[in-house]
């Protein structure tokens, strides 16, 4: 089944996934509409600064067993096999944190949603665009990513492609300029950091 996997490495901090994904969730699927709704729609994708200000975009992992899953008493987040995405239910949820505290990734936010009763604040994350799933499409973080940190496919091709990419860069003397993009840009910036804290001289 195909996942939304991320590669940081070539991820440029551009927030577009935010955007995009708040109004994929909005009432009207429109970005000038959605910024007129009451709630304002929010993303369930966010995106971080690293150390040296790389990107990072940050989303819920739909991980199994799911520490979130089992910290809900009231089950208001459930596993739709089908899917294989972690789903709550607006509805059951007590606003009472727990999913938040027992996530590793800090992907869940609280706050009003047009999904939800009016008024009430619930747990709100990533849902892997399932209803644009239904539709064809693919989740509009992936859509929006002009560079391809975000990309909607069979884990096991990405994982080849990533080991073929390191095996061939290895072969060829691991010469920065044939890394990926993105390991080339990382390895020059780590390499500027390390001169710059002087990290393994006298
Ligand atoms: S919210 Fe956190 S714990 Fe729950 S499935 Fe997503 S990443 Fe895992
Ligand atoms: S905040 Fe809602 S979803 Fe999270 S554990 Fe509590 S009831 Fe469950």
């Amino acid at each position: 089944m195909k996942k939304v996997i991320v590669h940081p490495e070539r991820c440029v901090g551009c927030m577009q996934c935010m955007p995009a994904c708040a109004t994929a969730h909005s009432r009207s699927r429109n970005l000038f509409a959605a910024i007129l709704e009451s709630p304002v729609p929010k993303p369930r994708i966010h995106v971080g600064a690293g150390l040296y200000q790389e990107g990072f975009p940050n989303r819920c992992r739909h991980c199994d067993p799911a520490p979130c899953l089992l910290a809900c008493l009231p089950g208001a987040i459930f596993r739709d096999e089908e899917l294989d995405t972690v789903l709550i239910d607006p509805d059951k949820c007590i606003n009472c944190a727990s999913c938040a505290m027992a996530c590793p990734f800090g992907v869940i936010r609280y706050h009003e949603d047009c999904h939800a009763p009016p008024g009430k604040v619930v747990a709100v994350k990533c849902d892997n665009c399932f209803e644009r799933q239904e539709q064809g499409l693919i989740p509009a973080c992936v859509e929006v990513c002009k560079v391809n940190a975000l990309t909607f496919e069979e884990p096991g091709e990405a994982l080849k492609r990533k080991t073929d990419e390191v095996a061939r860069s290895v072969s060829l003397g691991v010469s920065q300029a044939e890394l990926p993009a993105g390991f080339a840009r990382f390895a020059l910036l780590i390499g500027h950091k390390r001169k710059e804290l002087h990290v393994g001289r006298p």
